[in-house]
């Protein structure tokens, strides 16, 4: 080594500090090693008495520390970067935007096998046929078609990934069988890109309607911008995204599709796979951790040329990305609510424009954030305004009820068209977004309700079996059998649910099959696939469920949707309320009807003549959208000014609510308050007491992102500084999604 010119690493690793680490390239590295020391390799090095994984950002000769005081890092852990540019930058944008340290952004980003020191980027494997193989005929294979198949689709190919092989409908037990008889062999490699001019589609894709086609002539490729696809359900926003997908991979490009956490039903990914011949992969959740690093791998290594995923894969490395695709942009689920706060939909367009490519943001009913900014001509505003096939839109019915006879919160008049529905062979969707039994369980001699020891809320009945479970921090308990206050031995359950609602429509409707649909009865890990299997047979039904019964799914035989309640979301505390109960609404009424027969969709409401409601049925969601953005410029409201939350939680609410009000006094003094800048609180959140800590936040809001990014950069700097910041549990969520 030469001692005059140490190789210094500057490396970002996973800690809560806002700052790189300078270590010593390893002590008895050669200076070929050094040379493989690449920026975006992992490096493991001592940290205190730990051991860590960072990422290496930079090399060079000096360090901003003496360097006689610097430690060597231990060893690199791979040849070659698992963090590209285009990531890299990703990163470096979502920590300084969401005020989160580098290194612990840059982990996220990585596959979980990845992060530790013994994950290694895997090596794919390859088939081709032997000498004794090549010299075969298909005559030999007569008696297994399948190994016949294998035994082509290799023939007339080099070397072919696994994954490929799949995409080509190759059996993996028949290319085993090949491999017994010594006719086929397979080794491990490198994975390498498949070469572009291989066949992109499956099947022929369907005429695009003219709306659709102007959809598709107006994305410009190999250009950035963002186009917002607002199509109402079932318009064929999907055949769109397909279309625009197959013209990213003729030109040799990769495709990224990010849907929401429950979006991504089997049915989603068949239509993927029934249309292209090229390898998909999925990243998600779900994935089992044995596969999500190969899947990762295999966007990583360019072999899958589509990744469909969910948040998370917004990170997933494509060297050849050519689109990006949000479905149902509006989605909740796109927002990270813990650690990095970050939405996926938000860093997809940071991340379009760095890789210079559209960004294609699809919704039948947008968030404000995207429609404010279509409105300015900041987005490309693409409409679909009709359902393709031959399906009617549904019509909306508002039922008034005041005036309803009712059975478990359910209206007669409900009731009625379920039963008709039903009659006629067809079926029904009942949607009520509260799992359990009954929200609350009250004592009605002297108004006792069982709470949540933990929360400042009350706990659900659920009966099967029969337990009190608390929504919001998990706790169970077993019903009392008398009032705990009174002694009073009735207890009366209070309100609904999706477990009650099923019991009295099974009772109304005993001779049909009643489903419900919610977390509760969806647990097995087929469920979702075996109900959708069950209702595509067609069979006169009727289904309970909550919102996983509005996302994605296609029931052709649908032809009723009765929405329970409504009046929630006009009720509710958080700005977002009203937005959120049409975009509810609207995608729920979705399901009605998507085939040839017509749907009628009720809404049940108490405040049936509430204007909003009202011109949300009569116009629209497009109209109720744009009324919510006059209420919200006219407050000052996001989209029209820039939010930030400063949560604080403590067991000792005095704790959590003296960092705030230190924040507070902070960010007065960087940023005095202005018609450009405003602070509130410190205020409760919603729920006050959550388990068992008390909450408590800071709301911070700017006319401009770039001051909000100093403010918050200054002001966490500070708060690092102060004793109380270390006792209190405290994050920082910018363009929070929830108050
Ligand atoms: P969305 O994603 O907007 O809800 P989909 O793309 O799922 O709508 O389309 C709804 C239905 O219409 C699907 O069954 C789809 O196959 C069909 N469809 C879409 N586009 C066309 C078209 N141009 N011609 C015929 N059928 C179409
Ligand atoms: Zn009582
Ligand atoms: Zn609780």
């Amino acid at each position: 080594m030469n001692c005059d010119h140490p190789t210094v690493l500057t490396l970002a690793l996973p800690t809560p500090l806002f700052r790189h680490f300078e270590y010593l390239a390893p002590a008895d590295y050669t200076p070929a090693q050094n040379d493989a020391l690449i920026p975006g390799i992992r490096v493991e090095v001592p940290f205190g008495r730990q051991t860590l994984v960072g990422i290496l950002i930079s090399k060079s000769h000096t360090a901003s520390y003496p360097i006689e005081k610097l430690k060597p890092a231990y060893q690199a852990l791979d040849a070659k970067p698992v963090i590209h540019g285009d990531i890299l930058a990703l990163c470096q944008f979502a920590a300084e935007y969401y005020q989160h340290p580098l290194g612990e952004v840059m982990m996220a980003a990585l596959p979980q096998k990845l992060r530790a020191s013994d994950g290694a980027l895997p090596q794919t494997a390859y088939w081709q046929l032997t000498t004794e193989g090549k010299g075969l005929n298909s005559e030999n294979f007569k008696r297994s078609p399948k190994q016949q198949t294998a035994w082509e689709v290799l023939l007339h190919s080099a070397p072919l990934a696994e994954t490929a092989l799949t995409a080509k409908q190759v059996d993996k037990s028949a290319l085993k069988q090949l491999q017994k008889k010594n006719l086929a062999e397979t080794f491990l490699a490198d994975a390498q890109a498949l070469p572009a001019s291989q066949q992109v589609l499956n099947e022929t894709p369907r005429t695009l309607n003219n709306e659709q086609q102007h959809a598709l002539d107006t994305i410009r490729f190999h250009k950035f911008g963002c186009y917002l696809l607002e199509g109402i359900t079932g318009s064929g926003k999907t055949e769109v995204y397909l279309q625009a997908i197959a013209r990213v991979l003729q030109a040799g490009q990769q495709a990224l599709v990010l849907v929401p956490e429950i979006g991504l039903t089997p049915q989603t990914v068949a239509r993927f796979e029934e249309r292209f011949a090229v390898p998909i992969t999925q990243l998600h959740s779900n994935v089992a951790k044995g596969a999500r690093l190969e899947n990762w791998h295999s966007a990583f290594s360019g072999q899958a040329r589509i990744v469909i995923g969910t948040r998370l894969a917004v990170f997933a490395p494509l060297p050849e990305l050519g689109i990006i695709i949000v479905d149902e942009e509006h989605d909740l689920s796109f927002k990270q609510q813990e650690g990095l706060r970050y939405s996926a939909r938000d860093l997809a367009i940071v991340r379009a424009k760095k890789n210079n490519i559209p960004l294609l943001l699809g919704s039948a009913t947008p968030s404000l954030e995207s429609l404010h900014n279509a409105l300015q001509q900041r987005y490309h505003h693409l409409r679909l305004t009709q359902r393709a096939a031959n399906a009617a839109t549904p019509a909306l019915q508002l039922l008034d009820m005041r005036k309803q006879p009712q059975h478990a919160g359910i209206a007669q008049a409900s009731m009625d068209a379920i039963s008709a529905t039903l009659e006629r062979g067809e079926q029904a969707l009942v949607f009520i977004n509260r799992r359990g039994f009954a929200p609350s369980l009250i004592c009605q001699s002297c108004g006792w309700s069982a709470a949540c020891k933990y929360c400042d809320a009350r706990m659900t009945l659920h009966n099967s079996p029969r337990k009190l479970h608390c929504h919001h921090c998990g706790a169970m308990a077993y019903p009392p059998s008398q009032c705990p206050s009174c002694m009073n031995p009735a207890l009366s359950a209070l309100g609904q649910g999706t477990e009650r609602a099923e019991e009295t429509l099974q009772a109304a409707f005993n001779q049909h099959t009643v489903i419900r649909v919610d977390q509760d009865s969806m647990q097995r890990k087929n469920a979702m696939a075996e109900l959708t299997q069950q209702l595509l047979e067609g069979q006169p039904c009727l289904l309970v469920g909550t919102q996983m019964l509005a996302k994605g799914h296609h029931f052709p035989n649908v032809t009723l949707v009765v929405i329970v309640d409504t009046d929630q979301g006009l009720l509710s505390g958080d700005f977002r309320g009203i937005e959120r109960m049409g975009q509810q609404v609207i995608q729920v009424a979705g399901r009605a009807g998507r085939a040839e027969k017509p749907g009628t969709v009720i809404i049940q409401s108490y405040r049936p003549d509430h204007p909003l409601l009202t011109q949300l049925i009569t116009e629209g969601y497009h109209n109720f959208a744009k009324s919510i953005l006059g209420e919200r410029a006219s407050c000052r409201m996001p989209p029209y000014n820039h939010m930030a939350l400063l949560r604080a939680e403590s067991k000792r609410a005095d704790n959590a609510k003296a960092l705030l009000t230190k924040a507070a006094q902070i960010a007065r003094q960087l940023q005095p308050p202005s018609p450009e800048c405003s602070y509130l609180g410190p205020i409760p959140a919603f729920m006050e007491r959550r388990n068992d800590r008390f909450r408590y936040q800071l709301q911070l809001q700017f006319s401009h992102r770039q001051t909000r990014t100093q403010l918050l950069q200054q002001l966490v700097e500070a708060l690092n500084k102060e004793a109380l910041s270390k006792r209190v549990r405290w994050s920082i969520d910018v363009d929070p999604q929830d108050m």
